[in-house]
């Protein structure tokens, strides 16, 4: 059997004034995409004849540019004009939270054009992350769509196995199955749907043993993106029949499920231990242990923040008498980081650094030395391979706290990705990331893991954003 696959990713932050355009996405074509795409050993099987297209990678970004869209898309539609005779399925990893100019959601338009080509029955089997949009004529264009159970999301590569599994199930099988979809009133941030918390822990258990019915596929849990105002936005269940005879108990199914998690809405909290910037500081320097891990939360750049901004800089700064060694992993600011990487090792410069754009992004006039030069690592969890782009450590003169600066707003989720910046982590007492909810290994690592509720293109507050296209009435924007 002919099988092909792509995967497109990108949540589209509306809120941060940058555009994604082909700078900004990591692509590789053809038979290298494959690496970047999780798909372990299921392929292997020599009945089975793969067609990889791309894999474009756009992280956490701004809306994409329609030139850019466009390119991936007609690169992914082509192809399958191309083997249309004989192809038998097709796999796509695609996160849903993108956003393109006079398209909107890039995947949902992807969907759309896929069908004018392949007709409505040949199987097209996605793996999603649970924080993208959906609607029922997305989710009908595909013939199963199950996102990742876990966030952080750990289970990636589980999930990509299991779709791929019914995939090629439904092509041996001879089936064309169609999802079905209840979309609820309800929108939450990331931050607040963690798998191991409550209610999403039990929930994610209740969907388990779903599951293990005979009569569905599969089933998911949705949480949604709302960094762009869209009318696709909020939660939603996915469940999917093992064959069409069971519709309509898969349907039941869905509803069954999104009553439950709707009715324990009110249970949906922040993660962990959240602070007011100001308080986080406090609480980070008189603790006794370390590290502890701040997380800068409105400039969450693994929810499509700049990851540029220097409020949490300017926090310790103003700091007299420091006692306590600082790691900010990291600033992204490309004209600084540039200069800073023609310097050598050891310079001692005045740098002015931030981007200045906005009262978060306020530059900071510090003396610094070049403490080391490298290149950014990607992410074993998100399947990131290879070069993410020049970092600079600097030591900032007369101050106990060290800065990376890059020149774009990559995550700094695991060890490896610190090690790289040159310095090791057991020398700092307060490491600073942006993120929201703090990643595994870190949270593992630190004695205390603080979430610092600060103002940004990510802000944790759902309540304080201004929606005008979203569906009404919406928990918890309208009291329901
Ligand atoms: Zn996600």
């Amino acid at each position: 059997m002919k099988i092909l696959v792509a995967k497109f990713t990108l949540e589209a932050n509306e809120h941060v004034p940058m555009k994604c355009d082909m700078n900004n996405v990591a692509l590789s074509l053809g038979k290298d995409a494959i690496a970047h795409m999780q798909l372990g050993d299921l392929f292997d099987d020599p009945d089975i004849e793969l067609i990889p297209v791309l894999c474009a990678d756009a992280a956490c970004s701004g809306v994409m540019t329609k030139p850019c869209f466009t390119y991936l898309e007609d690169t992914i539609l082509n192809k399958i004009k191309e083997n249309l005779k004989d192809l038998d399925g097709i796999y796509l990893h695609l996160h849903g939270a993108s956003f393109v100019e006079e398209i909107g959601s890039g995947e949902h338009h992807l969907l759309r054009e896929i069908r004018k080509i392949v007709g409505p029955y040949l199987p097209i089997a996605v793996a999603c992350d649970p924080h993208g949009n959906l609607t029922k004529e997305y989710v009908e264009n595909c013939s199963i769509i199950r996102s990742y159970r876990e966030a952080p999301h750990t289970d990636i590569p589980e999930t990509i196995n299991f779709v791929c599994k019914q995939l090629i199930n439904m092509i041996r099988n001879g089936k064309s199955i169609k999802p079905t979809y209840t979309k609820l009133s309800m929108i939450l941030g990331g931050e607040q749907s963690v798998s191991a918390d409550e209610p999403i822990y039990s929930f994610n258990n209740y969907l388990n043993e779903i599951e293990k019915d005979e009569r569905i596929m599969s089933i998911s849990w949705h949480v949604g993106y709302l960094r762009h105002d869209c009318p696709e936005a909020g939660c939603g269940i996915v469940c999917v029949p093992s064959d069409m005879k069971y519709y309509d108990y898969a349907k039941e199914m869905c509803e069954k499920a999104a009553n439950e998690i709707f009715s324990r809405r009110h249970e949906f909290h922040y993660t962990g231990y959240t602070l007011p910037p100001d308080k986080a500081i406090e609480e980070a320097i008189s603790f006794d242990d370390k590290p502890v891990f701040i997380t800068d939360s409105g400039d969450n750049v693994t929810s499509g923040a700049m990851g540029a901004n220097t409020f949490v800089l300017h926090q310790f700064l103003n700091i007299e008498n420091l006692q306590k060694r600082v790691l900010i992993a990291a600033i992204n600011d490309p004209k600084t980081c540039q200069e800073l990487y023609k310097q050598e090792i050891g310079s001692k410069l005045h740098i002015e650094l931030g981007m200045g754009i906005d009262k978060l992004t306020t530059k900071a006039n510090i003396d610094v030395t070049i403490k080391y030069k490298g290149q950014q690592e990607g992410t074993f969890m998100y399947g990131e391979h290879g070069n993410y782009g020049p970092l600079v450590t600097v030591e900032v003169e007369g101050k106990p706290i060290d800065i990376v600066i890059t020149d774009n707003n990559h995550s700094f989720v695991e060890k490896h990705q610190i090690d790289a910046c040159g310095v090791d982590w057991d020398d700092y007492d307060i490491i600073i990331v942006k993120q929201g909810y703090i990643h595994p290994e870190e949270k593992a690592k630190g004695k205390l893991c603080i979430m610092s509720l600060t103002d940004g293109a990510t802000p944790q507050d759902t309540r304080l954003i201004d929606f005008k296209l979203i569906m009404r009435p919406m928990y918890p924007i309208d009291n329901i």
